[in-house]
């Protein structure tokens, strides 16, 4: 048995304190995922923060935006009207994650940092340079059906799990921190890693730091989808999934955000496909060709060659779903 200390904060500023006291200390939310990889061995935190009773749970707006607190739960933020009723994309994409007991205990802050499902990573028999750096990679030569066709590396071929996040970087939220050196905000779409030479990182924030909550800025996406493929209709992380907010009047585009979940090791956003979209009309031949933007240069591997041609077929429908 591996024993580790436990404690409770009620104040962002004791959490933080309490995080910086003992190297190897973890914040722990709803432990949805990391009481799993402590099972497995994956994780072994020294000391665990208890973050429940931090005052970060509300979800409040302004005219500029909503800002959604870092522990506010799975599901209460795709049930909430704000979030219903001005970013629908958001919500369809948390009710797409997990199960509902998940999303009931799951917060904010840990969907943005739960690990990879990456099945070398979640077992520490196998090599993984994310888990264990320097020991190999053990899903490039091996089975990586789930794996990434945008932006992997040499050391890690992962992709970052979340549907909510896939979302976030559609919406062009921004993360909100506190830490020993105090606030930060990092755009959402600069907050996660691709894996390069240090895979072990996921993400970019500091140490001793804490996400108190995400801001998303008010926008005006008239058409919004999010489209989840998988292996089973509930309970399966995404194959491939696609974040769609479109800005659509008299049938022209003036403005488009995409991104895509389950192709690499951060959201992966379609930037050019945003472009190319922009000022044509939101047409099934439109969509068609940006389908084959949003692939291009994408990488499969023996067995995830396929994502490549589903990636395409699911940006097409999710374009089309948004507009229907
Ligand atoms: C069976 C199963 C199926 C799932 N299916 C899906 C799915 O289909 N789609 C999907 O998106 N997700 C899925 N999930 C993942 C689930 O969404 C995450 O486990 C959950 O969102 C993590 O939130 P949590 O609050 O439980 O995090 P925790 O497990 O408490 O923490 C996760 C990590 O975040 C850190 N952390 C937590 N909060 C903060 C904070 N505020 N600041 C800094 N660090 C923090 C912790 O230290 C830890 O490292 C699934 C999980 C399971 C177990």
């Amino acid at each position: 048995m591996i024993n580790f200390e436990f404690v409770r904060t009620s104040t962002v500023k004791n959490a933080i304190a309490a995080l910086s006291k003992t190297p190897g200390a973890q914040f722990i939310a709803g432990g949805t995922n990391l009481v799993d990889l402590m099972k497995k061995g994956v994780a072994a935190p020294k000391r665990l923060i208890d973050i429940n009773s931090l005052p970060l749970r509300d979800i409040t707006s302004d005219s500029k935006g909503i800002l959604i607190g870092a522990l506010a739960l799975n599901s209460e933020v795709a049930e909430h009207p704000l979030i219903k009723n001005k970013l629908s994309l958001l919500a369809k994409a948390l009710d797409a994650g997990a199960s509902a007991q998940l999303r009931n205990m799951a917060t904010i802050g840990g969907n943005i940092l739960q690990r990879t499902r990456c099945s070398y990573f979640n077992d520490s028999t196998m090599p993984c340079n994310k888990r264990e750096p320097g020991s190999g990679c053990g899903a490039k030569n091996g089975y990586h059906r789930m794996h990434a066709v945008f932006g992997a590396s040499d050391k890690c071929i992962a992709v970052h799990p979340s549907d909510m996040c896939v979302a976030l970087a559609a919406l062009d939220a921004v993360v909100h921190t506190a830490g020993p050196k105090g606030e930060r905000k990092v755009l959402f779409a600069d907050f996660h890693r691709l894996p390069g030479d240090n895979p072990e990182l996921d993400h970019h924030l500091q140490p001793g730091e804490l996400i108190t909550g995400i801001y998303v800025p008010a926008n005006s996406f008239n058409k919004q989808h999010y489209l989840k493929i998988r292996d089973r209709a509930s309970y399966a992380f995404a194959l491939v999934s696609v974040a769609v907010a479109l800005e659509v009047t008299d049938g022209i585009i003036k403005n488009a955000k995409l991104s895509m979940g389950g192709v690499a090791h951060k959201p992966w956003r379609l930037i050019s496909t945003e472009q190319f979209l922009v000022g044509k009309a939101a047409s099934k031949e439109t969509f068609t060709e940006a389908a084959a933007v949003a692939m291009t240069g994408a990488v499969g591997l023996t067995h995830n060659r396929f994502k490549i041609k589903m990636g395409k077929a699911a940006v097409r429908e999710a374009l089309l779903q948004a507009i229907r």
